[in-house]
């Protein structure tokens, strides 16, 4: 079944980044792991074909381009490997803070460069000391006459280590209360004095992608990067969220979609008792379920993206995908990992690799158990 909002031009986009991925990404993507980073040189070439932020206004070097086409771009990374995250923490979560929230002057700084490749994004909200509790981020930004001075620790950052900006979640107002009205976003360029990255965190998985701390040691920033108004940084992020967890969702079922396709293609090649691993009832209803729960999500998903792209507020419904999705991602890595027998533990088979990329959805983004609480909030419960 088609989703409704895929017309004829998204058809287009998908065979065209589909083509300039397997020439561009996929031959390169297991020394991009080794390297654990993802080459400047790479993201250049996307913005040449015009997939960072295609969305934005075209005087920043966009085309005004819905919602749909970053589902899309979204689901082609994804098929490359989930280490791709990052691109789309750039084009559909961090970017679109500065365009939402920036001033005139800001925009014009630094939204064409978000398109070209030459800025890479980040959002800094997590510390050491606070992840699920948003509200208890000890950051600081002291204000003086034209800076803010920032201290703090942030960890687990996206795009970390390469970012040349990254929006970072601070109390401008430590004592405010409740303490989430004291939370402003302030844009940190590279280099800014003060500002340092820490070490480049060893995940499980995504070892594409960097990952990393960052230390703000009296780090001087002008006041004119501030983003939107002082205190009002929480519901900026309360905004932006839904878009945010929704991209994690799409990730997900696409990384689906792609280990069936893996799966499927094993379980006819694979010979057991001299017959294919395909021909046994356990491998037909395994995969049976899978392929309904997959399309049960993808259903659901599709129907979310729709009210998402009407501008509904979906917040409950994009925090039921989150989690069902990222649970599901997990159990169809596990099955289809079983599915492939020893070979599905080896690092040669691209299964090996969504298995341990598959987890950290769960995680990010808001944990799954911060989905559950948002959704029995919503029922009324809380
Ligand atoms: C690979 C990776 C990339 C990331 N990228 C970014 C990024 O770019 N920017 C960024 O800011 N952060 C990023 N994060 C951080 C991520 O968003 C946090 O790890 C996540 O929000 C959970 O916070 P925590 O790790 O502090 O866990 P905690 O908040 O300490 O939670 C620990 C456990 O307790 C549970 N828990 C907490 N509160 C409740 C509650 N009220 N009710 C029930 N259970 C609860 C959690 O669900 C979890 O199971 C990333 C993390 C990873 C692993």
């Amino acid at each position: 079944m088609k989703a409704g909002y895929i017309k004829e031009e998204h058809e287009i986009l998908r065979k065209s980044l589909r083509q300039f991925l397997e020439k561009e990404a996929y031959p390169y993507f297991k020394e991009w792991e080794k390297q654990k980073a993802i080459p400047r040189s790479f993201w250049k070439k996307l913005g040449q074909q015009g997939y960072l932020c295609p969305w934005l206004d075209e005087e920043y070097g966009g085309f005004n381009a819905d919602f749909g086409y970053s589902v899309i771009i979204n689901e082609e990374m994804e098929r490359v490997g989930t280490g791709l995250i990052g691109i789309g923490l750039h084009n559909d979560i961090v970017v679109p803070y500065l365009s939402a929230y920036g001033t005139e002057d800001q925009k014009k700084r630094w939204l064409s460069k978000c398109t070209t490749g030459e800025c890479v994004t980040a959002i800094a909200m997590t510390e050491p000391g606070a992840g699920s509790d948003l509200a208890a981020v000890k950051t600081s930004a002291q204000k003086t006459e034209d800076h803010y001075i920032l201290n703090g620790e942030k960890t687990f950052i996206t795009n970390g280590t390469y970012a040349d900006l990254v929006l970072v979640v601070c109390k401008t107002d430590p004592k405010a209360s409740p303490a989430h009205k004291g939370i402003s976003l302030i844009v940190v360029e590279k280099d800014t004095p003060g500002f340092t990255r820490g070490k480049q965190l060893e995940k499980v998985g995504l070892h594409s992608q960097d990952t990393s701390e960052l230390i703000f040691e009296d780090a001087k920033v002008p006041t004119s990067n501030l983003l939107g108004k002082e205190g009002e940084g929480f519901y900026y992020l309360m905004n932006q969220l839904q878009q945010e967890r929704l991209i994690v969702g799409i990730g997900a079922i696409a990384a689906c979609e792609r280990m069936l396709e893996l799966t499927i293609q094993y379980v006819k090649e694979r010979q057991a008792f001299g017959r294919s691993i395909a021909s046994f009832q356990n491998t037909q209803f395994k995969l049976a379920e899978m392929q309904t729960e997959v399309e049960i999500g993808r259903t659901f998903l599709d129907r979310t993206i729709e009210a998402h792209m009407q501008a509904e507020d979906v917040v409950k419904q994009v925090s039921m995908a989150k989690w069902w999705t990222t649970e599901l991602v997990k159990k169809v890595a596990l099955e289809c990992m079983q599915l492939h027998g020893g070979y599905g533990y080896m690092e040669e088979y691209e299964i090996a690799r969504r298995f341990r990329d598959a987890p950290v959805t769960a995680i990010y983004a808001g944990t799954n158990e911060v989905m559950k609480s948002i959704i029995a909030k919503k029922m009324g419960l809380v």
